[in-house]
Order: C-alpha cells, then structure tokens, then sequence
C-alpha cells in the first residue's frame, strides 16, 4: 500500500498538487468544506438565466507561462477573452487601466503619447524615491487629479484602510499607457475555460487515485493522521488561529438580474468614495462566446472579514505582518504538513500562480521523497 495524502482545500492548489502526486503514483484524498472544488474560482450556470456566474466574483485567466497554460488547456477547452474594464468616476464613464484614453477624455485634451508622458511627468509629485505605501507610489506615478479619481476611493472601499497605510506593491498589479491599448492584462495568455472554472478543476480531480471529500471541516488533528498533508485552507486555521486571526477582506455580492444587456461590459468600477460598492460585474460579458437574452450582475462591497466569512483578499499591512511572522515560524517547525495556496501562506495570488506553486511543491514533494528528505511547511516565502 502506497502513502495516502490529504490534500485540505480543493481549489486550484488542491487540486493541481493532488493531481501531479497521483500521476506519480500516491493516493490522495482531497477535501474542501464547502459542497463543490474550485475554491473561490468556483462558477456555476444559473438556471434562470442560463448565464455562467462566478459564484465568488470574477476570475480571469491570464499568464506569461508557457507551462500554465499548456496545463490548464489540457483539462479545457479555454475561449478567447480580452478583458476591459470601465470605471464610472463622477458620472462619466473612462477606461481602466489608465491608458492615453482615459489621460486625454479625464483633462479634456488630444494629446499624443510623447506629450502626455510628459504631461503626466508634470502631474506626478516628487515624493521619496522609494515610496513606502500606495498613496506615494501612486502619486509619483500619475499625480494627484488621476490618483484621487480613480484609485484613491476604489483603494479605501477595498481595502477598508487609509491608501497611506497600504503597500505600494498593490499598485503594480495594473499598468498605466500611454497609448489606446484598454487591455486590462499585459500577458501573453489570455482566456476563459468554456464550460467554468469548476468543470476545469473537477476533470483535474477526475483520476482513479483521487478520492473527494467535500462538504466536510477536516480539522488539523484529523489532517495529521496522514503521511503528508498539503493544507491550502488558512495558514491560521492549523493552528487553532490561537495566536489571533490573520486579517483578511471578504466581498458581499449584491446579485440582481436583468433583461438585456445592462452594463454593456463584463466589469464597470466605481472608485467614487460616497458609492458604497466598488464594482458591478456582468457575468455573461465574462463569456461573450455565448448568448443570453437575460443578465446576471452583483454589486460587489468589501469589508472586513469576520470569523464565519469567506475570506478574499490577505491584507498584510504591520500587524498581520507581525503574526504572520509568528505562525511561518510555528508552521516551519512543524513536520509531515506543507502550506500552500493564497490562504496557506497568506499572499494575493492570481490563478496562473497558484497552478505554478502547486506544480513545483508537488515536484519539490517528489524529489524529497526520491531523496528521502524532509518535505519542507513552505516552498515559497511568505513573509
Ligand atoms: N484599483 C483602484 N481602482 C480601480 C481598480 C483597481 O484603485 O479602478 C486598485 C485597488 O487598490 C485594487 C488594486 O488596484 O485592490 C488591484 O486591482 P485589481 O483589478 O487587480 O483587483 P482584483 O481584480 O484582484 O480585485
């Protein structure tokens, strides 16, 4: 009889790990509390409408990995998409990210890229030549007029904190342009799995030595009873979060149908500070390969995570920092169990990320069990 492996979580981690540990042999269980995989990816066709709907919000495939992209193609037929982005500031409509369309609608000008760089350059306040948070960051990049209209409302809304209080590293998930490309992302890949997220995981999963366990807590005690656990749930959650609670942002969705197309795009934001939601997605807009006369949207709020919420967003400022700290300590002395995945070591992951640390920790586990040494709580860091 071969090892038998938990993997706990049955998202993308979950199942790309527990995938590559069966190929090469082991049986593994992978288990999720919830009642379906995929994770927070996880979509689901409404029956009313038809509309393929992103249970958790939106997710859109997108990666410069080769490797990625083979992978997730070989469980789905993945479609064309192109994602572009609007934003409502002050009752008119621009484009996000900030491109030469946006600089030029915004200041009411017709400039060419060369002068609205430097136009920009004049906008953007000096600053410290390493900004420390968001707010400086994004002040030295664009200025104060492009800064308060479009990032600094959206930011507070998200992120439930002062923009001065934020790192700066969350600016630099979106470009600014200085020319007409609206697209959102700047990877070589892009695309939408045809029939969801959830069919993709589940033809992962889908292999004779990987047996499901959902709809079940598996508590850590239970987890260790194996010869290696993967654990993608909280990274707290191992340990009983006895030394307090990692904090994260959870979303509340607001979902409403509608006849017809009501957006006009598959995600509108509203930056402005006295709109309480920060954005409304259309979710038929996410598969524009399709055609649906009636609509799905949620108006999607942040706030803080409670104990009982699904948690989104890692937030990482100081004091999370500080515990972190504490339970990456605890966790690197423990043996038998490897964190992963955008809970397991508290990081905003996008998805081609997740599916490339879940195929290198299942290679890493391979080669430590070929060289008979210890599998490691971590094959990222953290901190
Ligand atoms: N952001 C913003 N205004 C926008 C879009 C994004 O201020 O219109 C900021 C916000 O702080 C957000 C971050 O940029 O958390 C990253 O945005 P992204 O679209 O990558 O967020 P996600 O889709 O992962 O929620």
């Amino acid at each position: 009889m071969g090892e038998h492996i938990l993997m706990v979580g049955a998202g993308l981690s979950g199942a790309v790990a527990g995938r590559a540990l069966a190929e090469a042999g082991y049986r593994v269980t992978v288990a999720d509390a919830r009642p379906h995989v995929a994770g927070n990816c996880h979509t689901e066709r409404c029956p009313e409408t038809g509309v393929m709907v992103h249970v958790y919000g939106p997710h859109i495939f997108h990666t410069d990995d080769a490797e990625v992209w083979d992978y997730v193609n070989r469980f789905e037929t993945f479609m064309p998409y192109r994602h572009q982005v609007r934003t409502t500031v002050g009752g008119r409509v621009h484009a996000m990210p900030i491109n030469l369309l946006t600089i030029n609608q915004f200041f009411g000008r017709a400039m060419r890229p060369q002068e609205a760089r430097a136009f920009i350059a004049d906008q953007a306040e000096a600053g410290p030549e390493d900004p420390r948070n968001f707010e400086e960051q994004a002040l030295r990049l664009m200025g104060r007029a492009l800064y308060e209209a479009f990032f600094r409302g959206y930011t507070e809304k998200q992120w439930g904190c002062a923009a001065t209080d934020l790192p700066a590293a969350i600016l630099s998930r979106l470009p600014m342009r200085f020319n007409y490309d609206d697209n959102y992302f700047f990877h070589r890949f892009q695309g939408m799995p045809n029939g969801g997220y959830t069919a993709m995981v589940e033809r992962i999963l889908d292999h004779p030595d990987i047996a499901l366990d959902l709809g079940r807590t598996v508590t850590p005690a239970e987890a260790g009873a194996h010869d290696h656990v993967f654990w993608s749930g909280p990274l707290d959650a191992w340990f009983g979060h006895d030394a307090g609670r990692l904090g994260y942002r959870t979303l509340d969705f607001e979902r409403f149908t509608a006849t017809g197309d009501w957006q006009g795009c598959a995600v509108m934001n509203w930056p402005d500070a006295d709109v309480p939601h920060t954005r409304i997605t259309e979710h038929k807009h996410f598969a524009p390969w399709e055609t649906h006369t009636e609509s799905v949207l949620y108006r999607e709020y942040s706030r803080a995570c409670g104990p009982d919420d699904i948690p989104y967003y890692p937030i990482r400022l100081a004091q999370e920092k500080a515990l972190l700290a504490e339970y990456v300590a605890r966790a690197r002395a423990e043996a038998g169990v490897t964190f992963m995945g955008r809970l397991g070591t508290y990081r905003y992951l996008d998805m081609d990320v997740t599916i490339r640390e879940a195929l290198d920790t299942a290679r890493a586990f391979l080669a430590a069990r070929a060289q008979g040494s210890a599998m490691p709580a971590f094959t990222v860091n953290p901190l």
